[in-house]
C-alpha cells in the first residue's frame, strides 16, 4: 500500500504519494501562507489530491520546529507559527478520513536518507541538513532516535564554541550559529568587508551576498570564499566529531543547500574528526553527501507514516 509524506515549511505544503518501494509517484504544492484554517484547508487538499485514485495507508506531516510525537503538535515552530498547538491527527483526519502523525523535519529527512537515499545500506546513521538553520537527526539500530518527548536528535543547538554568535534558539555558538547557510552569509559579508580585493568583496560591493554565490566563488578559485566555506567546515567537523563520539555511526550524511558546497565543507570537517574523535569511531565512520536534496522529507514522512493500528504503512 502507499503512504502520503508531507512536507510543511515556512511557505509551502508539498505533498508526495509514495511506494513500499520509495518511489515518488505523485507530488502536489500548496501555499502554506493564511491563518490556521486555511493552512489545515490547504493540507488536506494536497493530501486528498496526492492520494487521488489510489489506496492509501497513511500521513505523516514533516514539520520544522518543536514536536510532541506522541499528541501529533507542533509545539514551537518560528517560521511556521500557524502551526502551533493545532491538534493536527484530529483536524487532518477529519478533513481527509486518514490516520494523521507528525514528525519534526530532519528527522523525517534522516529517516528518507535512511530508508531510501544514502544511508539505505547502514543501521547506524547521523544526519544532518545544512540550510537557513542546521537540522538533525539520528538513527541507531535501525530506530530512529527521539528521546522522552519527541525532542531529541535536535544536533544543531549543540554548542561548538562558547563565545560564538547568537544562534536563533537563544543560545550561544550553536552549530547551527556556526555552521548553517546563515552562518555562511555573515561570514562571507565579514571577510568581504577584510577584503574588498577578493570576488567576494567586489561581488559584495555590487550587490546582496547570496549562499550560493560562496560557493560558486569558490569553485572559481577565489580564495576568500574559499575560507569561508573552509571555516564552516571546521565547525562542522567539530560537532560531528561530538557525535561521531556519542553515537558510533557507520555514516554521518549531510544534506541542505549548504551541502552543494561539497567537499570544501565536507575535506575540512573530515580533517576535524580525525583530529578530534576516538578510535575505533572515528576509523569506521564516512562523511558524505545526503542522496535525496529536498525529497528526503518528503519520502522520509511517508515512510515514517502509519495505519491506525500503529504499523508503518511502508514497512520497515
Ligand atoms: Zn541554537
Amino acid at each position: 500500500m502507499n503512504a502520503i509524506g508531507v512536507d510543511v515549511g515556512g511557505t509551502k505544503i508539498a505533498a508526495g504519494l509514495v511506494s513500499s518501494g520509495g518511489e515518488l509517484l505523485r507530488s502536489v504544492r500548496y501555499p502554506s501562507s493564511g491563518p490556521p484554517e486555511k493552512l489545515l484547508e490547504n493540507i488536506a487538499r494536497a493530501v486528498l489530491e496526492a492520494g487521488e485514485g489510489s489506496e492509501v495507508g497513511g500521513v505523516c506531516l514533516a514539520v520544522p520546529g518543536f514536536i510532541l510525537s506522541k499528541e501529533n503538535k507542533v509545539i514551537f515552530s518560528p517560521n511556521l507559527r500557524t502551526i502551533e498547538g493545532i491538534p493536527l491527527k484530529e483536524e487532518l483526519g477529519r478533513r481527509t478520513g486518514l490516520n494523521v502523525t507528525v514528525e519534526n523535519d530532519a528527522n523525517a529527512a534522516a529517516w528518507g536518507e535512511f530508508r531510501f537515499g544514502t544511508g539505505r545500506h547502514v543501521d547506524h546513521l547521523v544526519f544532518l541538513t545544512l540550510g537557513t538553520g542546521v537540522g538533525g537527526g539520528v538513527i541507531i539500530g535501525g530506530e530512529l532516535l527521539r528521546g522522552a518527548q519527541g525532542a531529541g536528535g535536535e544536533l544543531g543547538h549543540v554548542t561548538i564554541q562558547a563565545t560564538g554568535p547568537r544562534c536563533n534558539c537563544g543560545n550561544r555558538g550553536c552549530l547551527e550559529a556556526m555552521a548553517s547557510g546563515t552562518a555562511i552569509r555573515r561570514r562571507a559579508l565579514e571577510l568581504a568587508a577584510e577584503r574588498p580585493d577578493s570576488a567576494l568583496g567586489q561581488l559584495a560591493a555590487e550587490r546582496d551576498l547570496l549562499g550560493e554565490d560562496v560557493t560558486r566563488l569558490a569553485r572559481e578559485g577565489d580564495e576568500a570564499a574559499r575560507r569561508v566555506l573552509e571555516e564552516a567546515g571546521v565547525w562542522l567537523g567539530i560537532g560531528v566529531a561530538g557525535f561521531v563520539n556519542v553515537f558510533n555511526p557507520e555514516m554521518v550524511a549531510v544534506g541542505g543547500g549548504v551541502a552543494e558546497a561539497g567537499d570544501f565543507i565536507l575535506e575540512p570537517a573530515r580533517r576535524e574528526v580525525q583530529l578530534r574523535s576516538m578510535s575505533p569511531s572515528r576509523d569506521l565512520v564516512e562523511i558524505r553527501l545526503a542522496s535525496l536534496g529536498v525529497r528526503s522529507g518528503m519520502l522520509g514522512a511517508a515512510a515514517l507514516a502509519r495505519h491506525p493500528s500503529g504499523e508503518c504503512v511502508l514497512g520497515g
